[in-house]
């Protein structure tokens, strides 16, 4: 996929990429609550930003890299819960719903991902339990 910086960004806030996840993928500004975190982990994904999704993981559960499904795009993100999180708390949960395509084949994911912050104070994915 084209990465173009002025549409809205991927991870379903209105505002456009270059406002929204890509400082965080440049390394400009660090995403201050977990769902930030966890919305710029899905622009990612789609962008392949392996470096990033790497960074972005706690080192307990960090795998060694990031396998990417052939022809599969990470289309749409819809948050739909949030527990702690927030800029003041050090661990927190997101759930959501990720769609992807796979060529003409269209799912999706529900999981309830797991986040903790680091010992510089940087919010980091640990785990994610999938939901029906
Ligand atoms: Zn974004």
């Amino acid at each position: 996929m084209l990465i173009s910086n002025d549409q809205n960004c991927l991870c379903g806030l209105e505002e456009p990429y270059r406002d929204c996840c890509q400082p965080f993928h440049r390394g400009e500004k660090i995403p201050l609550t977990a769902e930030k975190l966890m919305r710029s982990r899905f622009v990612a994904y789609e962008y392949r930003l392996t470096d990033y999704l790497l960074k972005t993981w706690h080192n307990e559960t960090r795998p060694e890299t990031i396998e990417y499904t052939d022809n599969m795009h990470w289309t749409q993100l819809s948050v739909n819960g949030r527990k702690k999180g927030r800029k003041k708390d050090s661990e927190g949960w997101v759930t959501f719903v990720a769609h992807y395509s796979i060529g003409k084949q269209a799912g999706f994911l529900h999981e309830k991902s797991y986040f903790k912050k680091n010992s510089e104070g940087y919010w980091q994915y640990v785990d994610g339990e999938f939901k029906n």
